[in-house]
């Protein structure tokens, strides 16, 4: 990974740009900002220039597709795992996509994906991570939700480090995948946020479940305990909140 490595100074989206060629396996892109960085369904994720980490890295694991719904973990938890040795916060993983830092978004991924044949023929991943943003940074509408590793810690990082450490950590752990198709869900799922608290499951903003949050399946889906009985829920384009 990185041995193709691509820098912008000011790019749409990361996402984008590997969309646009067909750039090889373990192709990394790095942006200091992004006029159009992406969320999930066409939502925004706010690029400060030069404060975060803005990069995508493109890979071609010919894996069956099954295995699709394990990688949005996969990659989360080799970025958590970074990140939890520069904090002294409360670092958890949200499902599926997000990482939190003291009850706030501090990390975000959007994994796209081309199937060919029933296998994955690309996957391209994006990495958002807030580091040396200030309070003043961030607009009113996400003051609420978003932080950085500044904000938390009450510091200036070095990005350079952490994203070197991240791209090794990915690495190594998407390396490992492809060999032994084996992912330790017991470990993301100690560190899920909202473990064993009551979450409602949202679809398009609109609650289509509640339950208490009771772990992560083999699969990567969530089990939720509701009033009546245990619900698995797959990565769609669902959202999770604390009642
Ligand atoms: P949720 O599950 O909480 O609805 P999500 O994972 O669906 O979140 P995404 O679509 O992945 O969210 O990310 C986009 C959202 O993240 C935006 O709608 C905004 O609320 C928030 N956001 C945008 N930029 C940032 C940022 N730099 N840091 C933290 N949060 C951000």
């Amino acid at each position: 990974i990185g041995k193709k490595y691509l820098y912008f100074e000011e790019i749409d989206s990361t996402n984008i740009q590997a969309k646009r060629e067909n750039y090889e396996d373990g192709a990394v892109i790095f942006a200091e900002s992004q006029t159009a960085g992406k969320g999930r369904k066409n939502r925004k994720w706010i690029s400060h220039k030069g404060l975060g980490l803005y990069f995508t890295i493109v890979l071609k694991p010919e894996i069956e597709v099954n295995y699709l719904s394990h990688f949005s973990l996969l990659f989360n938890y080799s970025v958590f795992k970074v990140l939890r040795n520069y904090v002294n916060g409360k670092i958890k993983i949200k499902w599926p996509n997000d990482i939190y830092l003291n009850g706030k978004k501090i990390a975000g991924f959007l994994i796209e994906s081309s199937i060919e044949n029933n296998s994955i023929s690309k996957l391209i991943v994006g990495v958002g991570i807030n580091v040396n943003q200030s309070i003043k940074d961030f607009e009113e509408d996400i003051k609420e939700v978003a932080t950085s590793l500044k904000i938390e810690e009450g510091k200036t990082f070095s990005r350079k480090e952490i994203f070197l450490d991240i791209l090794q950590q990915i690495e190594k752990d998407y390396l490992k995948f492809i060999k032994e198709n084996y992912l330790d869900i017991k470990k993301i799922e100690e560190n899920l946020l909202w473990l064993n608290q009551d979450v409602m499951i949202l679809e398009d903003g609109k609650p289509i479940l509640s339950g208490k949050l009771i772990g992560l399946n083999e699969d990567g889906s969530l089990m939720l305990r509701t009033d009546e009985d245990l619900r698995f829920v797959y990565v769609g384009d669902l959202s999770i909140r604390n009642k």
